[in-house]
């Protein structure tokens, strides 16, 4: 008796320990969200990530090897249905066996409107047109975001359910140091006005109370007119706007020149991270990186 308990109790730890064969294929859209998986998932599996950094996901389209990598994950985390626009059409058939999460639609999220008409799939026209897609801006959804997927997580792999939670609490703690910090970094330039390229920003803006009057970029991947332009030169001078962020994912070149024409700073706001390494330490490098560009550039004198 004592022999066959003992038994037992070696294959019960060898299950508890034995990896991967069992572990969920998992693929984020974007590097953010991917960095948020990755540390829930970590010690567990390595999530895959759909789109790198250097593209815009708002014009981006699916390559045969991206249609592979949906075809064979079991879960599939994308920002919603009027940020992946590309997915809206494969899968239906090509994520047949996946369990899909929408964020802006599955998880706990503060969602917010869009504050120019920039519009990321043009072909709709019900409300969901309106919510601004980029979420992950603000380390408060972040923790929902997080609390989300390791809940779903749990559901498809319950074996990992405690250790997903356990990376999830650890992570959420460090969101909130997070946020607290960019909130006392950014107490200096909370009112100095700047301009962003397109509607990005909005999450981070409200999080931390920061005056954004603007985008310049109406319609992505459409320059903007010589009448906008005009508009633009304007609005800078009145509202005294001290920084237009551009973005390394558009070409803005000649916007920014421009615009710089009217005597106002420029500088790189990355919403990605196009040059920050994948995985769980790329979210909060992100943050970092947006508040230390936003404050440095407003700053300066
Ligand atoms: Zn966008």
């Amino acid at each position: 008796m004592a022999k066959f308990r003992m038994h037992s109790a070696v294959v019960g730890l060898v299950l508890a320990v034995s990896p991967a064969a069992a572990s969920p294929k998992v693929l984020a859209t974007i590097a953010p969200i991917h960095s948020l998986l990755s540390s829930v998932m970590h010690d567990i599996a390595v999530p895959n990530l759909l789109l790198s950094s250097d593209v815009s996901p708002h014009s981006y389209s699916l390559k045969p090897s991206d249609a592979r990598r949906l075809a064979s994950a079991e879960l599939i985390v994308a920002v919603g249905p009027t940020f992946e626009a590309f997915l809206e059409k494969p899968m239906a058939h090509l994520a047949r066996n996946a369990r899909i999460v929408m964020l802006t639609r599955d998880a706990q999220i503060n969602l917010l409107v869009s504050s120019t008409d920039h519009h990321h799939n043009p072909g709709q026209t019900d409300d969901h047109a309106a919510i601004n897609p980029h979420v992950w801006l603000d380390p408060r959804n972040a923790v929902a975001i997080v609390d989300h997927v390791a809940a779903v997580l749990g559901e498809i792999d319950p074996n990992n359910r405690q250790r997903y939670r356990l990376n999830a609490t650890e992570l959420i703690s460090q969101l909130h140091e997070l946020d607290r910090s960019l909130e006392s970094a950014f107490t200096d330039v909370r009112n100095t006005p700047f301009m962003v390229s397109h509607d990005a920003y909005t999450y981070l803006v409200t999080r931390y109370r920061l005056n954004m009057v603007g985008a310049f970029h109406k319609k992505l991947e459409q320059a903007p007119g010589a009448k906008h332009l005009a508009k633009l030169r304007a609005r800078i001078k009145r509202l005294g706007v001290r920084c237009i962020f551009r973005e390394p994912q558009f070409s803005s070149r000649i916007v920014t020149a421009s615009l710089k024409w009217a005597g106002v700073r420029s500088a790189v706001l990355d919403p990605l991270g196009i040059d920050i390494a994948t995985g769980p330490g790329a979210y909060e490098t992100l943050m970092r990186r947006l508040g230390a560009a936003l404050t440095k550039c407003l700053t300066l004198r």
